[in-house]
């Protein structure tokens, strides 16, 4: 690349992450997944190391979240509230030193810094919600704030007094005159699904995500709506301690979190460790139990346990260098859709189904999204050529969540003159066939019915095919050898009309 090339892109990737971080952390509202920014938010990051003078002091490598919203009162943070740096893991390499390279990296770092030959690690998992500080003179809760642009925060002091689980007051006899609790607000997965199912059935709009659904829960205007909506809280730090010794690893902070009646998350999800081996075996078993969570979690923080070494390693710009945030595979990701077909199920139901430019989500590559049926095609209006959010979380077969409209191909409008012309999308709005794509036979929809059908019956040689698949089937007869591929040739061929013919 010139260094024309250099700068510009700097300044659209500067440009680009500023408009998503706003979106993200003041709206409450992202327009793409969380891995495309890190995906921009890295690539600036190895232009800007490999040439400092593209820096400039606005990066968004250098800040910290968003500006607070003007409608609450600020709260400047006595010890500001800072990020942290992440490092990813390839969990498709086959060899330790290949999958976990980052953070190979990073546990070498801190020994070399300290010069000690093992490092002890307090580890949590990574809540996904938003942070907030919560103020207590002499054992009462005085203040709670959002974290804001990490320098100054919006005041929720009210908002956070109608969550139940934080307490008012701190359960000892002899509280210290100053604490400072920092941690996560986020809402269950269970409340997530009941707020949402209570906004769409009074036709309001539904939250992309459960940290989306706590952050603008939070930060209402109105606490009498914070009160109606389900969030929780893990406290994870203390930022400020007068008036009482401060314990000397984070393992017993957080014990003392506890004691104090803060909820803190279960003693077999916050093992001390050592050593990056030590660090990979946490991360692979919390992996495993993510999807059982009954909160949402995008990865796992590893803390320099001792305090006293904390503060030896102290902080860069945005973080501490004691800590890491070692994220998950993303389970969302942007992909293109290269055509919508349709496919023709047992009973003869037609899925519209995408056909996607593959993409690595979920720890697998994805190449096909189902749509479900033709009115949430038409809902999340789905188009050929479209960008799209495809989620896969666990094994649920993967789907479109959204469009990234802003990136739809458009040309000029027909029919405009020169001087009116404006644009209209290159590739029109789906619409499902009116006759069967194996067939040709007629496809019906009932009324009052999501599901379209070709009406071919077993005339249709893909239900002949799902049929006898199922026939023979685990559920079923359980015939051995004979699979899907198999059925659909002796289909094909007119070996076989019915189970009859088996
Ligand atoms: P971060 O979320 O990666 O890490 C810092 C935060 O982690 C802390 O502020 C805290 O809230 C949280 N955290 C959770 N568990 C913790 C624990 N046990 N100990 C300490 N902290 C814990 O950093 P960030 O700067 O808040 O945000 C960056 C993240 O937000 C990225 O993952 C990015 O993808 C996402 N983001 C997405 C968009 C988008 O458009 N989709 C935009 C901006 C940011």
């Amino acid at each position: 690349m010139s260094t024309n090339d250099l700068v510009a892109r700097a300044s659209d990737l500067r440009q680009l992450l500023t408009r998503y971080g706003h979106e993200y952390y003041v709206l409450d509202a992202p327009s793409v997944p969380d891995a495309e920014y890190d995906r921009l938010f890295r690539e600036l990051q190895a232009l800007e190391d490999a040439h400092p003078e593209l820096k400039t002091p606005d990066s968004p490598t250098l800040r910290v979240g968003g500006a607070p919203l003007p409608a609450f009162s600020q709260v400047t943070h006595r010890v500001p509230m800072l990020s942290l740096g992440n490092a990813f893991s390839d969990m498709q390499a086959a060899d330790f030193d290949l999958r976990h390279a980052e953070l190979i990296q990073f546990d070498e770092r801190i020994r070399r810094e300290l010069g000690e030959p093992v490092i002890r690690y307090a580890t949590e998992p990574k809540f996904d919600g938003l942070a907030i500080s919560l103020l207590y003179r002499d054992g009462v809760l005085e203040q709670a704030a959002t974290r804001g642009d990490g320098i100054s925060g919006e005041n929720v002091t009210e908002n956070i007094r109608t969550i139940q689980s934080i307490p008012l007051k701190l359960a000892i006899s002899q509280p210290p005159a100053l604490l400072e609790v920092r941690g996560e607000v986020l809402m269950f997965k269970r409340d997530f699904e009941r707020l949402n199912a209570e906004q769409l059935a009074r036709g309001d709009k539904t939250f992309a995500n459960p940290r989306n659904a706590a952050a603008g829960s939070l930060r209402q205007l109105d606490s009498r709506i914070t009160a109606q909506r389900r969030l929780s809280f893990f406290a994870y730090a203390i930022a400020q301690v007068e008036g009482a010794s401060w314990p000397a690893t984070h393992a017993a902070e957080m014990d003392w979190l506890q004691q104090l009646g803060f909820p803190v998350v279960a003693a077999d999800l916050r093992p001390v460790v050592e050593g990056a081996a030590g660090l990979a075996s946490y991360y692979e078993t919390v992996m495993q139990r993510r999807p059982a969570l009954p909160f949402e979690i995008d990865g796992v923080v590893y803390k320099v346990d001792s305090r006293a070494l904390q503060e030896e390693l102290g902080f860069v710009s945005r973080a501490p260098r004691w800590a890491i945030a070692h994220k998950f595979p993303a389970e969302e990701a942007i992909t293109l859709v290269e055509a919508i077909e349709e496919q023709v199920g047992r009973t003869g139901a037609i899925t519209p189904v995408a056909r996607l430019q593959a993409v690595f989500v979920g720890g697998v590559t994805v190449t096909n999204a189902t749509l479900h049926n033709e009115d949430e095609v038409r809902r999340k209006d789905v188009r050929v050529g479209d960008s799209v959010i495809v989620r896969r979380a666990g094994d649920v077969i993967p789907e479109v969540v959204a469009v990234v409209l802003e990136r739809r191909p458009m040309r000029p409008q027909a029919g405009g003159d020169l001087f009116s012309q404006g644009e209209e999308p290159q590739y029109p709005a789906y619409r499902l066939p009116s006759h069967c794509p194996v067939c040709g036979s007629h496809v019906v929809r009932e009324e009052g019915e999501a599901i379209a059908r070709c009406s071919g019956g077993l005339s249709c040689q893909a239900q002949r095919s799902q049929a006898i698949q199922h026939f023979a089937g685990r559920r079923m007869m359980d015939i051995d050898g004979l699979g899907e591929r198999y059925i659909d040739k002796l289909v094909e061929y007119g070996y076989v009309h019915s189970v009859a013919d088996l």
